[in-house]
């Protein structure tokens, strides 16, 4: 396979602008579940260069499990999400969820992000791997492993090698977390493939006060980064809003992973 350490040995590292994911630098994701407002960018996006980090990420395109729930602001909120990040020399991350909206993120975005529940939307990832930019997928709910790896190989196989792979938790029969972070996936994935692989701690946990023990597993297994969620004002978020860290909790998080000595 094209994703295989067998087929080249040398990690994977992807460039953006300034920002390098992969290979000796550990790297963190931070923002808030959806892109909701400017204030709510701008809040976030001067904590994020304050803190030194340059990747804001923010869903648009939100894929809801309810059609009842907010859906997200779409291109409105993609090129409210660029003006923000533009001013702050930050990189923008944002999911998209059919071919289609790869026209659309294209100029505001810099990564795209495959959702879990479109890791194996195949139209999908034929799409991202003839486009120009760098992905993110994550792994599916009930993905296997194999599965995840046979889902970026297609992406690099249509032409895009310029990969991230993101575990986010599973679905287990556990339900203290929302999903079962599953820690042996990440040397399980850097033995077996070369590109970039990170841990969502947000996703995989859906509790906010675990982030930090799960982020230290997460590195100490040897990811390349870690991504949370992080909101102003969590109780008014339009999504996650249980799991999401306000500023303060945020800045403790992040004072907990460089203090744990293990984010490089
Ligand atoms: C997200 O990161 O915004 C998201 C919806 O996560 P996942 O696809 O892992 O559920
Ligand atoms: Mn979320």
């Amino acid at each position: 396979l094209l994703v295989s350490r067998d087929y080249k040995s040398e990690d994977t590292i992807i460039k953006v602008k300034n920002t390098v994911i992969g290979g000796s630098a550990h790297t963190l994701i931070a923002g808030p579940c959806s892109v909701e407002s400017r204030e709510q960018l701008e809040t976030v996006a001067s904590t994020l260069k304050k803190m030194g980090l340059t990747i804001m990420r923010g869903g648009a395109f939100k894929p809801r499990t309810s059609p009842y729930s907010f859906q997200g602001l779409g291109e409105k909120g993609l090129k409210m999400m660029k003006e923000v990040a533009d001013s702050h020399d930050l990189v923008t991350i944002s999911e998209i969820m059919s071919p289609n909206q790869i026209d659309v993120a294209e100029p505001y975005i810099d990564i795209f992000q495959i959702g879990a529940r479109n890791m194996q939307n195949f139209d999908l990832l034929k799409a991202v791997g003839e486009a120009k930019k760098p992905v993110l997928l994550k792994r599916g709910l009930s993905a296997t492993l194999e599965e995840f790896i046979f889902a970026a190989e297609y992406i690099l196989h249509y032409g895009n090698d310029q990969v991230m792979l993101m575990e986010r938790g599973i679905r287990t029969f556990e339900t203290e977390t929302r999903n079962t972070l599953d820690i042996s996936a990440v040397p399980i994935l850097k033995l077996k493939t070369h590109l970039p692989v990170l841990v969502d701690v947000t996703h995989s946990a859906g509790r906010k006060d675990i982030l930090l023990p799960c982020a230290k597993a997460a590195l100490a297994a040897g990811a390349d980064g870690i991504m949370v969620e992080t909101h102003p004002d969590p109780e008014t978020a339009l999504s996650d809003k249980d799991q999401q860290l306000n500023m303060k909790e945020f800045q403790a998080f992040w004072d907990g992973m460089v203090d744990s000595g293990l984010y490089r």
